[in-house]
């Protein structure tokens, strides 16, 4: 399978060259050349396959070509170590919960994925160094997902004193493969830094750098696995026949995810983005002008994204139509309170507790769902990481889970550097 950039003027790249690079020369997103439809055989079987078996047929119809068969099952099983069940909230609604991997939220199947597919295209003594600044959340996932992945090292980048304890502990306490770099300055130095790095050609032509970002088709493409694995469990239950399946969306890869499942032969007759305030794809669903603007702040803050990367990607799927987008996907913006008030109604009447990007998704079909549809929101993040947010609202305490818990209690290490280059660049090349 060879992959072209969204904006069409870089050369087509084989999977190594999409997964390695991450984006594209023309600063275009990588899309797979063409979209395998699965055979029907499979969708009349699926209910009677465990999640893994599901994963590596999808896996397979993507990678099948550039993964020899076993390597890509042991990296589609060692991805999916943990479940991702559909729970119901009431009759009619149901929790896809995507948050019971190693950082809780749904970004552990794409970080996972990507880690062991890279480590795949590694050369035995020649390991490749993966540079990632972060402002919290991202340094967890990309650590935890590369975690004891041999020939990688990981170099988190995060700005001294301005992450919160329980995110620094997620990437500081790993040990291993992961080596955190406590940079003193403000996140746009650690950035600052990665970027030199990546232009530096003296320092490229010494270590192998890559930089995992979300938009790798070697993140977003394996999330389209709990899709197929949530269609499987609603089937077993008699419930497939109108799903509606409904995203908290900020960067838009995970709904993207979702429309490639469609885009595949799975039946899903169609998806609600729910967006906090950040509502410029909402708006475009109205208006059909796309106009990105800064974004701004709220008690969802994983999707507070003013220009969310993955709409290069729909609009391509779509061959730049708003009204064929508008045929598989309706939009729906919240605001904090609105966020809140879903919340805590949804805590109070079912006892079913969200975190606030669940229950963005979760109001939506509340208010958007048919008369003889079924309707499943993704819980993008256990409830434990949000914790005085939700504890605030539904005035009582949430306890962490054991696996938060536990990094709480491991040492921290760190390197302490300047926000200059050139100790950044001595330390790297310190590492040879
Ligand atoms: C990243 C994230 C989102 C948004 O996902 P996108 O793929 O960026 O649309 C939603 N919820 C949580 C908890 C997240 O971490």
């Amino acid at each position: 399978m060879l992959y072209y950039s969204t904006n069409g003027s870089a050369p087509v790249a084989s999977l190594e060259k999409a997964v390695v690079k991450g984006l594209a020369e023309d600063r275009g997103l990588y899309m797979p050349e063409r979209i395998p439809v699965l055979p029907s055989s499979f969708f009349d079987n699926i209910a009677s396959m465990s999640f893994q078996e599901i994963a590596f047929e999808v896996a397979s119809a993507f990678f099948g070509e550039d993964v020899p068969a076993d390597d890509l099952k042991r990296i589609v099983y060692d991805t999916l170590s943990f479940d991702c069940p559909v729970v119901e909230v009431e009759p009619g609604i149901w929790s896809l919960e995507l948050f019971h991997g190693p950082t809780l939220a749904f970004k552990d199947v794409g970080g996972r994925f990507m880690a062991r597919l890279l480590q795949h295209f590694t050369t035995p003594g020649e390991p490749l160094n993966v540079l990632v600044a972060t402002s919290g959340d991202t340094g967890s996932a990309v650590a935890n997902g590369f975690l004891g992945v041999d020939g990688i090292n990981v170099y988190v980048l995060y700005p001294k004193g301005k992450v919160s304890p329980v995110q620094e502990c997620q990437f500081t306490t790993l040990g291993r493969n992961i080596t955190a770099l406590e940079i003193d300055g403000v996140f746009d130095d650690c950035q600052a830094l990665v970027k030199n790095a990546f232009m530096d050609k003296e320092l490229n032509a010494k270590l192998k750098l890559t930089s995992a970002n979300s938009i790798n088709v070697a993140r977003f493409l394996p999330q389209s696995f709990y899709y197929f694995w949530a269609y499987a469990q609603m089937k077993k239950r008699g419930l497939a026949d109108e799903l509606v399946v409904c995203v908290p969306s900020g960067n838009f890869g995970n709904i993207c995810s979702a429309l490639f499942a469609k885009r595949m032969g799975l039946p899903i007759k169609r998806f609600i983005a729910s967006n906090n305030s950040n509502r410029v794809f909402f708006d475009f669903l109205g208006s059909g002008v796309y106009s990105p603007r800064p974004s701004v702040q709220t008690i969802a803050n994983a999707m507070d994204v003013g220009d969310p990367s993955n709409f290069a990607r729909i609009w391509d799927m779509y061959g730049k139509s708003v009204d064929r987008i508008r045929e598989d996907i309706s939009g729906a913006t919240y605001s904090d309170g609105e966020i809140r008030e879903s919340l805590k109604d949804i805590h109070k009447r079912t006892g079913y507790l969200c975190d606030p990007h669940g229950a963005c998704a979760a109001r939506a079909l509340y208010e958007g769902l048919r008369p003889g549809e079924t309707g499943v929101f993704c819980e993008t993040a256990h409830p434990a990481k949000f914790k005085d947010t939700v504890e605030n609202i539904i005035g009582t305490t949430v306890a962490l889970p054991e696996r938060l818990e536990a990094f709480t209690r491991g040492k921290k290490v760190s390197v302490e550097l300047p926000k200059d280059y050139e100790p950044f660049r001595n330390y790297l090349l310190s590492t040879i």
